[in-house]
C-alpha cells in the first residue's frame, strides 16, 4: 500500500461530468489499496474569470482581497470533488489550505510556502478517509490573512502535500498525456517525454511550458519529491521528472537510458520588450537604469546593449508583460537623471528556446537553432544562453513557426499527432 497524491487541474475538473470523472480515478486508487490525498485546483477557467470581475470592479484590486476571491475558486471544486466520491459509497473530506495546514510567507499573490502542518490530513487518512485539499492557497500566521501561491500554483500544493506526508509519489494530472518535446497546441508534432531531468525541466517551465508550475518542480527538487506528470483522460503512464539520484520507476534494473542532446523547446508569449534609447555610453548608466527597473518590482529576464558609435547607446530588456507598464512609468519618471532620450515599449515579442543537458557536451547545437530560423526567413532580435538552453526573442507572429521548424531541425518531430484532451490554453 502506497501514499499517492494526486493532483488534478482545472481543465480535468471543469464541469460536473469531469468532476465524476475525477472522482472514479480517484476511487479507483483507493480501491487498489492505496491512501490518497488529492489537490484540486479550480473549475475550468474560473480564476481568470474572478481576476476579470475584480478588474471590473477596481482597476488595482487590493492583493488580501484579491487572494481571498481568487482562493474561493478552489473552494469551489474541492466541495464538489468530495461531494462525488461520497455518492461513489467512500469516504472523502475536503480541507481549505489553512486547514490543510499550508503556512506561507505574506507575499498576497505569490506568496511562499514556509511549512506544512498537516495534522488534519493525517488524521483523516488514519480514519480511512480520502483526502482533498484546496490547491493554490495557503495562510500566513503572522498577519492570519489567506494568500495564493502564483498562477499554477496548485501544483505546488500537491509536491508540498507529498513531501509533507512523505507519498511515494506524486501524480500531477492534466489535459495532456505529459511532458512533451514542445507545446502540443503550438507544435502538433511533438512527442511525450518518458523522463524529464529536474534540471531541464525547470529551465522548460522557467521559459513557458506552463504544464508544469517552476515552483512545484523546484521544491520537489529540494525534498526529493518524485513527480509523474499524466493525463486525467487517459490510463497512459506521463512523464517522470527525475531529480539527482532518482530512479526512473519504469526502468529495468541496471538498464541504461540514452539521453538525446535537447530535451524539449519552449514557447513563451508572455514578455514584453523595452528599449532605453540614447543612453550615455558611460559607467554605472546599466546600474541606474536597472536599479530603477528593479525598484518597480519588474521581472527583468533577457538585456542587450548596442554597440556605441556616437557616445550614446540603447538598451533593450525583456520583463512579464504585466510588469511592463510599472517599468515604463518608473524609467520615465527618471529620465533627466539618467539622461537618455526615449523609451520604447513592445509587446508583440515571442519567445523560443531550447533546452537539453546534452549541450554541455555536444557542440554544434546553437548552429543547428541559427541555421533552422535562418533557413525559415525568421528574424532574430535578442539572444541568451545558459548552460542547458539558449533563448531567442523574435517577432510573436513568427513564434509557432519557427517553434514547429526548430523542432524538427532537432529531429524532435514524431510520427503521430499528439492529443490535447481537454481545456482552453489559456
Ligand atoms: P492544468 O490546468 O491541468 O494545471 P495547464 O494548462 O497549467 O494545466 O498545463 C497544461 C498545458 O500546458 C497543456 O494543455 C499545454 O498546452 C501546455 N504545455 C506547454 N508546454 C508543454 C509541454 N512541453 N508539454 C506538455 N504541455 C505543455
Ligand atoms: N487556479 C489557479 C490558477 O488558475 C491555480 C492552478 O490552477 O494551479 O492559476
Ligand atoms: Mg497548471
Amino acid at each position: 500500500m502506497a501514499l499517492i497524491v494526486q493532483k488534478y487541474g482545472g481543465s480535468s475538473v471543469a464541469d460536473a461530468e469531469s468532476i465524476k470523472r475525477v472522482a472514479k480515478r480517484i476511487v479507483d486508487t483507493r480501491r487498489a489499496g492505496h491512501d490518497v490525498v488529492v489537490a484540486v485546483s479550480a473549475m475550468g477557467d474560473t480564476t481568470d474569470e474572478l481576476l476579470e470581475l475584480a478588474n471590473q470592479v477596481a482597476p488595482i484590486p487590493a492583493p488580501r482581497e484579491l487572494d481571498m476571491l481568487l482562493s474561493s475558486g478552489e473552494r469551489i471544486s474541492m466541495a464538489l470533488l468530495a461531494m462525488a466520491i461520497h455518492s461513489m459509497g467512500f469516504e472523502a473530506r475536503s480541507f481549505t489550505g489553512s486547514q490543510a495546514g499550508m503556512i506561507t510567507d505574506s507575499q498576497h499573490g505569490a506568496a511562499r510556502i514556509v511549512d506544512v502542518t498537516p495534522v488534519r490530513l493525517r488524521e483523516a487518512l488514519d480514519e480511512g478517509a480520502i483526502v482533498i485539499v484546496a490547491g493554490f492557497q495557503g495562510f500566513n500566521r503572522d498577519t492570519r490573512d489567506i494568500t495564493t501561491l502564483g498562477r499554477g500554483g496548485s501544483d505546488t500544493t500537491a509536491v508540498a502535500l507529498a513531501a509533507a506526508l512523505d507519498a511515494d509519489v506524486c501524480e500531477i494530472y492534466s489535459d495532456v498525456d505529459g511532458v512533451f518535446t514542445a507545446d502540443p497546441r503550438v507544435v502538433p508534432k511533438a512527442q511525450k517525454l518518458d523522463h524529464v531531468s529536474t534540471e531541464e525541466m525547470l529551465e522548460l517551465a522557467a521559459n513557458g511550458a506552463k504544464v508544469l508550475y517552476i515552483r512545484a518542480v523546484e521544491y520537489a527538487r529540494r525534498h526529493g519529491v518524485l513527480i509523474h506528470a499524466r493525463s486525467t483522460f487517459s490510463s497512459a503512464e506521463g512523464t517522470y521528472v527525475l531529480g539527482e539520484g532518482m530512479k526512473n520507476p519504469r526502468e529495468a534494473e541496471g538498464a541504461v537510458m540514452e539521453e538525446p542532446i535537447v530535451a524539449g523547446v519552449a514557447t513563451d508569449f508572455s514578455h514584453a520588450k523595452i528599449t532605453v534609447a540614447g543612453v550615455p555610453d558611460v559607467p554605472g548608466k546599466a546600474a541606474d537604469i536597472f536599479k530603477i527597473v528593479a525598484k518597480s518590482g519588474a521581472n527583468v529576464d533577457m538585456i542587450v546593449q548596442n554597440v556605441s558609435a556616437t557616445g550614446r547607446t540603447d538598451i533593450s530588456f525583456t520583463v512579464p508583460k504585466a510588469d511592463a507598464a510599472a517599468a515604463l512609468k518608473a524609467l520615465a519618471a527618471e529620465q533627466t537623471e539618467v539622461g537618455f532620450q526615449n523609451l520604447v515599449h513592445d509587446d508583440q515579442i515571442g519567445k523560443l528556446s531550447v533546452v537539453g543537458a546534452g549541450m554541455r557536451t555536444h557542440s554544434g547545437v546553437s548552429a543547428t537553432l541559427f541555421e533552422a530560423l535562418s533557413a525559415g526567413g525568421i528574424n532574430i532580435e535578442m539572444i541568451s544562453t545558459s548552460e542547458i538552453r539558449i533563448s531567442v526573442v523574435l517577432r510573436g507572429d513568427d513564434l509557432a513557426e519557427a517553434a514547429r521548424t526548430v523542432h524538427t531541425a532537432y529531429g524532435l518531430d514524431g510520427d503521430a499527432e499528439a492529443t490535447v484532451h481537454a481545456g482552453t490554453g489559456r
